[in-house]
């Protein structure tokens, strides 16, 4: 059978062992297949999921011309008759109201106008508002306004029938991940549920005898487990359905057990730990037993030992249930990392989302920054926008992968290319910022 090796040799510079960040996010998006199953849900659950198909509006939205502004509405081509200098003042005759859900529904004569609300539909043969603010009452109120004829063109403060969206045209796209913006859009269209793609199915569990549970006592040499919470976290903010499997003991057949399970239940696996080279590093071995690596190094900082293949539930290439397989660095911030630069970008794929780069920025490093051509780099920074409109960045203190206190301090990634060399102070750099508004 072709394997994720043979085919993954096609792709330039391949190197299962250092492969270039580019190289490796291009071989795991090749291998991904996008779900198929979809379901309907109501548009108070939809938020960040996936949409199925392409969503058509059903109406014109607003359904009807209306007002922008509280005022008055009239027929703007009284604003259009030639005007002696001394006529610059119009009077309108106000014959009624238009309120937000009730228009008014009476004939409007030449020089007459509506008393009109925000939101109300314009009264026919009105397609001009004057803001109350430029209005006069006549006083006593008999009835008129007065105003500036320019303090207004014909059209100004309509909103028109269909200007947000026409009925028949494609309000939201198939792939959309669902954001606020989009529920409430949907529900401007009157409609109560969306067909999303099925929840991705992705287990994790984290691997090495020196883990302990948090709330567990913390024997000689060992430390907390803390890739598990930081996995089950970062899976919840992409909305898959995540299934914690645990730890798992550095033992060979403990591992493989887990890793069929785990391929049983998920579309997609991910583990922490033991892909180096040390002697209770079992992860890559198994994952080349029960199945098909593509690649197991990248030259990228931190992360290099990252192991990517699929595995089948059966044990064997072909027997039971596939699913990816993600084999994650232990080291704390490398697992973080490897999961943003690579897992995340092919778990959004697979849910069927349409691609979304993350935007890089441009900034200036405050200090001098070490890095290595032949490696992608991956930097926790600091970022802050100066006086002058432009960003600066300096690198937090330690960059060791195991000091997660620096991912919490970051703000930033400082993306450095994998041709680039030693940074001086002043020198241009990219940077991903962590948060975004929506
Ligand atoms: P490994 O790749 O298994 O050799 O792990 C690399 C480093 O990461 C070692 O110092 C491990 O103790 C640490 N590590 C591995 N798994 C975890 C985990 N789940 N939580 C925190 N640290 C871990
Ligand atoms: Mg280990």
């Amino acid at each position: 059978m072709t394997t994720l090796n043979t085919l993954s040799g096609c792709v330039t510079r391949y190197d299962p062992q250092a492969l270039p960040v580019s190289a490796a996010q291009a071989i795991v998006l090749q291998w991904v297949t996008p779900l198929a199953a979809s379901e309907r849900v109501p548009l108070a659950d939809a938020l960040t999921r996936v949409l199925a198909a392409d969503v058509i509006s059903p109406i014109d939205v607003p359904a009807h011309d209306n007002s922008a502004m509280d005022g008055y509405a009239f027929d703007g081509a009284v604003l259009e008759t030639p005007r002696g200098p001394e006529a610059e003042t119009l009077t309108l005759n106000v014959a009624g109201k238009a309120f937000a859900g009730h228009p008014y529904t009476g004939a409007i004569a030449r020089n007459a106008c509506v008393r009109i609300m925000t939101g109300a539909p314009m009264p026919a043969g009105c397609d001009t508002v004057v803001p109350q603010e430029h209005v006069k009452r006549s006083n006593p109120d008999d009835g008129h306004i007065a105003f500036a004829a320019q303090a207004v063109a014909r059209g100004a403060n309509r909103r028109r029938r269909g200007e947000d969206l026409a009925r028949g045209s494609v309000a939201l796209h198939a792939g959309r991940v669902l954001r606020a913006s989009d529920i409430g859009l949907l529900a401007s269209l009157g409609l109560t549920d969306v067909e999303v793609k099925q929840r991705l199915r992705v287990a994790y569990f984290s691997t090495g005898d020196e883990l302990r549970s948090p709330g567990e006592t913390l024997d000689a040499g060992c430390i907390y487990d803390s890739n598990r919470y930081t996995l089950g976290a970062m899976l919840k903010r992409l909305d898959v359905e995540a299934i914690d499997l645990g730890r798992v003991r550095d033992e060979p057949a403990a591992l493989a057990a887990t890793l069929k399970l785990a391929a049983e239940r998920a579309d997609v696996v991910l583990t922490s730990g033991g892909v180096s080279v040390g002697e209770a590093d079992f992860t890559r071995t198994q994952l080349q037993k029960l199945g098909d690596v593509a690649f197991w190094g990248l030259a990228m900082r931190p992360g290099r030992p990252l192991a990517f293949g699929r595995i089948w539930s059966g044990g064997t290439p072909g027997a039971g249930h596939a699913a990816l397989l993600f084999g994650l660095p232990g080291n704390p911030v490398a697992t973080m990392v490897t999961f943003y630069q690579i897992v995340r970008p092919a778990l959004l794929a697979m849910a069927g989302a349409a691609p979304q780069p993350v935007p890089l920025i441009p900034a200036r490093c405050e200090a001098p920054v070490k890095k290595r051509p032949g490696r992608t780099e991956f930097q926790r920074g600091l970022a802050h926008r100066g006086g002058d409109g432009q960003w600066r960045v300096a690198p937090t203190g330690s960059q060791s992968s195991g000091a997660l206190s620096t991912m919490s301090e970051a703000n930033c990634f400082i993306v450095l290319a994998h041709e680039t060399a030693d940074l001086d102070a002043g020198d241009a750099v990219d940077i991903m910022l962590f948060d975004g508004l929506v």
